[in-house]
């Protein structure tokens, strides 16, 4: 088991003072009131190193759209990130 698996800084994020606003949207607007750790984006995602990761290279992907729910997405944006998230289980290099 990871010695990343319960990571004790949370805590620390989790007290601290939260910016205004949904974090997700902060992090696509490049908000100055977040770190910006972004690792690639278009149109519609985000890909964003996470500021407290569990464990090495935990990423966050987001819809650049404010949603609050999964199922909010369309056809299309479900089918992009169904596409960005396998590309993790294939590889940088199998494009
Ligand atoms: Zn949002």
């Amino acid at each position: 088991m990871s010695e990343y698996f319960f990571n004790f800084e949370k805590m620390a994020y989790l007290k601290a003072p939260k910016p205004e606003g949904c974090i997700l949207c902060l992090i696509s607007e490049k908000s100055e009131a977040v770190q910006n750790l972004t690792v690639w984006e278009n149109e519609k995602f985000i890909v964003t190193v996470n500021l407290y990761p569990y464990n090495p290279g935990h990423l966050l992907i987001a819809p650049k759209r404010h949603i609050t729910d999964i199922r909010a997405l369309t056809p299309d944006e479900e089918e992009q990130l169904t596409e960005k998230t396998h590309y993790r289980h294939k590889g940088p290099h199998s494009r």
